[in-house]
């Protein structure tokens, strides 16, 4: 059995960078992977400006002067004349500093008597001035290829001046949903039927991590079925992702297909859930079989495929694990390494009841994955490894 980090590592070794590039303006960039560093070729701020709505004043001595001459206003958006030793300007928050000005006053922090600005409490030379620069320097790299577009990203882009990125095209996806057993939600079930949920599951993973996706569908359990359905899907496709038929059944297609059709290694990887991951290529498509269960293909695409996506568009996708304590005790130790699905509960970490791989309320209730290595027991205290799925709880 190969350790997840084996297997992550196994995985890097079979990135191909996705080479297809567009351009797109920033309202249409959310969620792409910067194709190349960005370079700033100008200053953020550009000139020095006030932190405060105040008084800017041009101080000549810090210990002597404490009253100056009021000669005129500056609004964010204009531009000052300059001030001489002993005068002072009224200042809005975002207005340039004038040439000879030095330090700003809180208005809270003075008054003004006739024409004459009178300041309570002590100076600092250049307090609240935001010196030119200070968030971005002219000539440095802002973002670095592969960096993925948030909110933050966007914004900063947008204060450098840049209207247009290049990004990776989105990955394009087929998914496929094996097995004889399922059914799409809208159809009634027959005996012994259930509904397909992997596919709006892993289909959603799958968009999230900003590939575009192509359902081919359920598959039956037949071989000739899922060697065609297998087939359909390389075309033009980047990567084949299915779900289910990797297990060791004689209902599994899934390894015997690929192979067929280009090649395929079936991976056991010691975590639960997961296990069976099967890793291959029909044609010029990456496939990636995920397991069945669909709590085991949530965990597996979270802690593998999800890196390996990232690593396709040029880019990264490290979970930030934290280290929290157990508010559980366990006696029993497992053989291999466990994910428990659990929420923060007054500062400890609390495992949903059920931790079947077939209860996918456990992943709808939990806020993250808790690492519980194999042959460990917990008691309440001990410090688990935690990685926070999603940072927000809705219900
Ligand atoms: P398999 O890996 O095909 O043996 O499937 C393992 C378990 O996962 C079985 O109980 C399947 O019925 C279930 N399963 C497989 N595919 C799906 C799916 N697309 N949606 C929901 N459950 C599934
Ligand atoms: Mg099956």
């Amino acid at each position: 059995m190969l350790t997840v980090s084996a297997a992550l590592d196994a995985l890097k070794q079979q990135v191909r960078l996705n080479p297809r590039i567009q351009t797109l303006s920033l309202d249409e960039a959310l969620g792409y992977t910067l194709a190349s560093a960005v370079i700033s070729s100008l200053a953020v701020p550009d000139f020095d400006n006030s932190a405060m709505d105040g008084y800017v004043l041009a101080v000549d001595d810090i210990n002597k002067l404490d009253s100056y001459t009021l000669v005129q206003r500056i609004a964010a958006g204009e531009t000052g004349r300059a001030l001489m030793a002993g005068e002072a300007a009224r200042i809005f928050t975002g207005a340039p500093i004038p040439p000879g000005g030095n330090t700003v006053v809180m208005q809270e922090d003075c008054t003004v008597v006739e024409g004459c600005l009178q300041i309570q409490g002590r100076l600092t030379l250049g307090q609240h001035i935001r010196r030119r620069g200070e968030d971005v320097q002219a000539g440095r790299e802002i973002l670095p290829a592969g960096c993925r577009l948030g909110a933050a990203e966007l914004g900063l882009l947008a204060a450098i001046g840049v209207a247009h990125v290049a990004v990776r095209a989105p990955l394009r996806v087929a998914l496929l949903s094996t097995g004889k057993e399922l059914v799409e939600p809208g159809q009634p079930l027959g005996a012994g039927q259930i509904y397909n949920s992997n596919r709006y599951a892993i289909g959603a993973l799958l968009r999230e991590a900003g590939c575009s996706v192509s359902d081919f569908g359920i598959v039956a359990d037949m071989l000739a079925d899922t060697r065609a359905a297998l087939q359909a899907a390389a075309q033009d496709h980047d990567v084949v992702v299915s779900s289910g038929g990797v297990s060791v059944g004689e209902e599994d297609h899934v390894k015997a297909a690929v192979s067929e059709l280009g090649e395929l290694a079936l991976w056991k990887i010691a975590m639960k859930p997961g296990k069976p991951f099967a890793f291959g290529r029909i044609g010029e498509a990456d496939f990636i079989g995920l397991p069945g269960n669909p709590v085991s293909s949530f965990v597996t695409f979270q802690l593998l495929v999800r890196p390996f996506l990232a690593a396709r568009q040029g880019g990264q996708y490290q979970a930030l694990w934290l280290e929290l304590p157990a508010g559980f005790s366990l006696a029993k130790a497992g053989q291999r390494d466990e994910y428990l699905r659990v929420r923060i509960e007054n500062n400890a970490l609390q495992p949903y009841t059920n931790q079947s791989s077939a209860v996918l309320t456990s992943a709808v209730w939990a806020d993250g994955l808790a690492l519980l290595p194999a042959g460990q027991t917990v008691k309440p205290g001990d410090v688990l490894r935690y990685w926070p799925l999603r940072g927000w709880r809705s219900v």
